[in-house]
């Protein structure tokens, strides 16, 4: 996908998982990302508890190394690189935050309906 792309889906995630911990986690603290992609780079502060940033982490790590250029959704996925366990407690916060902000349509990364 495109550094526009990308970049896109970062924003995206990093505003759902802060949607979710600030409702539903009381410990967070304020981090600095630097995320690199097709040899850019972002940077973003996230404000999130240790659980969420370890998922948000995660999160990034597959997105940077997703194989696809025309990114499908995760669930469509033919070679999904989530474990199972991940995917259920990543895909809560999505879903969550998704539903809060009515804006689950603008990431291609998870879908209301998973
Ligand atoms: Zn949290």
């Amino acid at each position: 996908m495109t550094f526009e792309k990308f970049t896109n889906e970062v924003m995206t995630l990093k505003k759902f998982f802060e949607i979710y911990c600030h409702d539903k986690h009381h410990l967070a603290s304020s981090r600095n990302y630097t995320i690199a992609y097709h040899n850019q780079t972002i940077q973003i502060e996230c404000t999130l508890c240790n659980e969420c940033a370890e998922l948000f982490e995660i999160a990034i790590s597959n997105l940077q190394n997703c194989p696809h250029d025309e990114k499908p959704r995760c669930r469509k996925c033919p070679n999904p690189c989530y474990d199972k366990d991940t995917w259920k407690k990543i895909a809560k916060i999505m879903k969550y935050a998704g539903i809060k902000t009515g804006l689950s349509k603008l990431t291609s990364f998870f879908s209301k309906d998973t």
